[in-house]
């Protein structure tokens, strides 16, 4: 069916046309309505909701109602199905699912019983609606149930007609996509967030890493912590022990000792691709200079892939403050400005996997391709690959140090990490921003902080404005000439002493949380074969002498474009870039500058 023969159909009499009047009448019912939940659901999603941070669009929005005209053109993307009482439209695991728009009828969404909860109406969607929430563009397998409550007609919208939807109409793919946002939004703090359960122990490093990832991922989940009673009467609902965590209990599958790699990959968000051509442009490293060359290329017309070995966001999620971030006077969280991000390069049509580690670039050209390989033994070719690895923070070379990582010492001071340390004593090191940053916030929340810094003095690589504040602040001491040299604790950190270097002693103190700020290194050990400077950070354009280009630039009869590397068709940008500013501004601006040399380097290859 074609747009015109939709807006004729709805212009001569829609069949929900007796309907049709009420949407621009004030007070009657929109066609999405949601339910509330009840009993175990109320308690476990009042739960979640104190978790939440502010929506990204007011949830309002999740339920438009569309004009007629509207409508029709939405129907247009589809292909009509007529339906019968009881028909299942999708149901949990299903992939690549379709945007399914109610013509005539009634459908409901329902989230299936799981392990330890019986199955609940999450909304029902009548005529003038349409059902589908955020997963139809992050590739997320169902997690819920569409089933036909009154027969009638729907119009099934398949991926790639909903992507050509966002590209093409700009006013409904406005409402479509913040319906998407609003409904994930709304979905988290409704018994749907019941189909995807963690449980784990708030002290344990592989749980925090499996938060981490699903709040990266705006996943719709319930954490449970085993050490609270509605943890324990999770765990004994669906049988599990305590070795058995973390875990996960979903629709038809628990999880048991679970991680990121293993959930992504039961929820269809590892790498996969169901078109045989090869991407434009891999880009590796969903930090800020990832993200917004994900954005740029994406929106610019070219097939998009982005990867991350851990979950979109990279360093910048690990700032709980942002203040000089252009355009942001008042500050954001690092989680809030790199998540609107990835619904800007997901509104684009870029694809994004994570975790999802690459393990190996060929840099040799495989005729006009280059192949990267990804952990799992999977390729992807692509005309050119963007890094955007970025940096990895230093560790201090003290015994149990690796035995503490996740259990007690952190290199991120956000919610997260921050939440088992509340009101306790706590160290950060490092003489950096970061580290003023991270101080700053946790004695916000209440703890006693020693920021300890090698250097004599606490001004010489912090900005103004941080050590004000800090030496202002009443439950932050500054330690300066000092290093932390021991570590105590059994299963956690619980104690760390610290050596003065201008006294010479040692004290040791209580610490239910060491934040490290150190500095980094730059996240190149998967490569080969590309110029770098001494300390490891990749060389790009005027940065290579004659000495680093071999003979396929001789072969190209160019010089490297803006951030091209050694190789041709490889960028680096961001943190992991040679003299990079190493600020969420800089890294921004370089991976979103690259996309113009990419654009250059493909067009060179045809
Ligand atoms: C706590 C903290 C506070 C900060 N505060 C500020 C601030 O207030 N203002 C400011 O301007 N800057 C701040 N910064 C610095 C800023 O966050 C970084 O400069 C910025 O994030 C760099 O972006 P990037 O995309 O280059 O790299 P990163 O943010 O480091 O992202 C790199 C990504 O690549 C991924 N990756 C690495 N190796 C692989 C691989 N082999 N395969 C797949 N993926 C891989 C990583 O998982 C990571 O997600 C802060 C940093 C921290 C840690």
């Amino acid at each position: 069916m074609t747009a015109m023969d939709s807006l004729s159909r709805a212009a001569a009499a829609p069949p929900w046309a007796g309907r049709g009047s009420m949407f621009s009448q004030p007070g009657l019912a929109r066609p999405v309505a949601w339910a509330s939940p009840r009993d175990l659901d109320q308690l476990r999603a009042s739960h979640a909701r104190g978790r939440q941070r502010r929506p990204l669009v007011p949830t309002s929005e999740a339920s438009p109602r569309l004009g007629e005209e509207l409508f029709a053109r939405l129907l247009a993307y589809g292909t009509p199905h007529e339906t019968h009482r009881g028909d299942v439209l999708f149901r949990p695991g299903d992939e690549d699912v379709d945007l399914i728009v109610v013509e005539r009828g009634t459908v409901e969404v329902v989230r299936t019983e799981t392990a330890d909860v019986p199955a609940a109406t999450v909304a029902t969607v009548d005529a003038g609606g349409f059902v589908g929430e955020l997963n139809l563009l992050t590739g997320q397998n169902t997690y819920l149930l569409g089933r036909v409550r009154q027969g009638g007609r729907v119009y099934r919208v398949p991926p790639e007609r909903l992507r050509q939807l966002m590209a093409n109409d700009v006013e409904l793919s406005d409402i479509v996509f913040k319906a998407l946002i609003a409904r994930r939004e709304l979905l988290q703090r409704s018994t749907a967030a019941l189909s995807v359960e963690i449980v784990g122990t708030d002290r344990s490093a592989a749980a925090l890493a499996l938060r981490t990832y699903a709040a990266r991922q705006r996943l719709i989940h319930l954490w449970f912590d085993a050490d609270t009673q509605a943890g324990r009467a999770m765990m004994d609902s669906s049988g599990l022990t305590a070795d058995d965590l973390p875990a996960v209990v979903m629709p038809g599958a628990t999880l048991k000792r679970v991680t990121p790699g293993e959930l992504a990959e039961k929820l269809g968000l590892s790498y996969r691709r169901s078109s045989t051509k090869p991407v434009d442009v891999t880009i590796v490293g969903a930090g800020p200079a990832g993200l917004a060359a994900a954005v740029y290329g994406a929106s610019e017309g070219l097939d998009t892939v982005l990867l991350d070995a851990v979950g979109t966001g990279g360093q910048a999620a690990a700032s709980s403050r942002i203040e000089n971030y252009f355009g942001f006077p008042f500050g954001l969280s690092g989680v809030d400005l790199t998540g609107r991000a990835v619904l800007q390069a997901l509104k684009f049509g870029a694809q994004l996997a994570s975790p999802c580690q690459a393990v190996r670039l060929e840099t040799d050209r495989n005729g006009d391709l280059l192949r990267l390989h990804l952990q799992g033994g999977e390729v992807i070719d692509s005309k050119a690959v963007v890094i955007a690895t970025g940096a990895r923070y230093r560790a201090l070379p003290l015994e149990r140090w690796p035995d503490f990582e996740g259990a007690g010492i952190y290199y991120a001071a956000t919610e997260l990490e921050a939440r088992g340390c509340t009101g306790s004593p706590v160290t950060v090191i490092g003489g950096a921003n970061s580290a003023g940053q991270a101080a700053l916030y946790l004695a916000g929340r209440g703890s006693e902080v020693s920021l300890v810094v090698r250097g004599p003095d606490i001004a010489t690589e912090m900005s103004a404005y941080l050590v004000d504040r800090l030496l202002a602040h009443p439950r932050v001491s500054v330690r300066c000439r000092s290093e932390v040299t021991r570590l105590d604790g059994a299963d956690f950190l619980t104690e760390v002493s610290i050596t003065d270097r201008t006294a010479d002693t040692v004290q040791a103190q209580p610490c239910s949380g060491l934040f490290c700020f150190i500095g980094a290194e730059p996240a190149t050990d998967w490569l080969t074969g590309i110029a770098s400077g001494d300390d490891g950070f990749i060389r790009t354009d005027v940065q290579l002498a004659g000495d680093d280009l071999g003979p396929a630039w001789a072969a190209l009869g160019r010089r490297p474009l803006p951030f091209e590397t050694s190789v041709p068709g490889v960028f680096a940008v961001g943190d992991v870039h040679s003299g990079s500013m190493k600020r969420v501004a800089a890294a921004t601006g370089e991976g979103a500058s690259a996309i113009a040399s990419v654009h250059k380097a493909i067009a060179a290859l045809t």
